[in-house]
């Protein structure tokens, strides 16, 4: 998805990364920043405090989303990596909570730490008179403060993605019983607000000489809208993951010749690598997340078994195309699925 993105350091096996759009935030910040100071303080010095200002804020943007990605590896979340981007940040995680309250406390963790930075730079602001240069450090802690609770109510806002949509999809869940219900009503929500915002752009560039502000409020929504249905198809791909057994992938690729046969005899030298760990070993009655989660770490074959008998190599470009497949509404026919096995152990020689 970030595939601009450049990594800059790791923290605790967390990659933090920039992608290149955060350089049209980091200049939006400066800029801001420099036209408030610059009646007061002269441009030369309104621009040094803009840039110390982004600096900051890009700084309280990773205090964000290092407090998701930590309260996520606490409960026992894997995180892959942290991106900073034009919206602000993105955690990336290897799996979901399993449980409505690591949801919530890992979705609301970012908000709180937002506004732990801005009474952290509103003290500071306080206590600056007497330093040097005590009235410029006033100024931008006062910014950066008022930004950092900006940061928090807006995450706050009950629609996914955002970090309030995510506590929403926790009481949801916790209320529902259902966590695929959850996602999706937390989505629709994040949908509307899109529209919303995208409307009030609208509105905005229509009524008044606001142009800047009409241009970030319909970028904002239209985003929102994207990333909150995005949300809700991946959580039908979710479903359809959770339903579909690796024995039903199978036989939809004896359903469909043309996608190449799926199931190849497993050698002995890849039977020895599945048991020296090398190769991955997924049961062919497991769900189809396993099977795609095998797949990771650059693991091109995986080898199946049933109950615990090697029944084969299946690659990760036939599992690509059967969840194409998949995707587009086909499904395995129930003989085929009762017959996906049998007779590999013939070629197994
Ligand atoms: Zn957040």
């Amino acid at each position: 998805m970030f595939s601009r993105a450049i990594r800059l350091l790791s923290i605790r096996g967390i990659d933090v990364r920039l992608d290149l759009t955060l350089v049209v935030l980091a200049a939006l910040v400066v800029w801001t920043f420099t036209v408030r100071f610059a009646p007061e303080h002269g441009t030369l010095p309104a621009a040094t405090m803009g840039l110390v200002g982004m600096v900051l804020f890009l700084g309280s943007i990773l205090a964000h989303e290092l407090a998701h990605a930590l309260e996520a590896t606490h409960r026992g979340i894997e995180v892959e990596s942290i991106t900073l981007l034009i919206f602000g940040g993105v955690t990336q995680m290897h799996a979901h909570s399993t449980r409505p309250r690591d949801e919530f406390a890992v979705a609301a963790v970012g908000p709180f730490v937002s506004l732990l930075c801005g009474a952290i730079f509103g003290l500071i602001g306080a206590y600056a008179d007497g330093w040097a240069y005590g009235a410029e450090t006033a100024r931008v802690m006062g910014l950066l403060a008022l930004l950092n609770v900006l940061l928090a109510v807006f995450n706050l806002v009950p629609g996914a993605p955002l970090d309030g949509g995510r506590v929403l999809r926790a009481g949801l869940w916790a209320l529902l019983g259902d966590r695929s219900r959850a996602i999706r009503i937390a989505a629709r929500c994040g949908q509307a607000l899109g529209l919303a915002i995208v409307g009030y752009g609208v509105v905005l560039a229509v009524r008044s000489p606001a142009l800047i502000a009409a241009v970030w409020f319909l970028a904002i929504g239209s985003f929102l809208f994207w990333a909150a249905g995005s949300e809700h198809r991946m959580s039908r791909l979710d479903d359809l993951y959770t339903a579909t057994s690796v024995r039903e992938v199978i036989a939809l690729g004896r359903d469909h010749p043309a996608t190449s046969f799926p199931l190849v005899p497993a050698s002995a030298a890849e039977q020895d690598a599945a048991s020296g760990g090398a190769l991955p070993r997924v049961e062919i009655d497991a769900d189809l997340h396993t099977l795609v989660e095998a797949f990771q770490h650059d693991h091109a074959r995986v080898l199946l078994t049933d109950q615990g008998q090697p029944v084969g190599v299946v690659e990760e470009r036939y599992v690509a195309r059967a969840v194409a497949l998949l995707r587009r509404g086909a499904r395995p026919t129930p003989a085929t699925v009762d017959t996906a096995t049998a007779g590999d152990d013939e070629g197994s020689r």
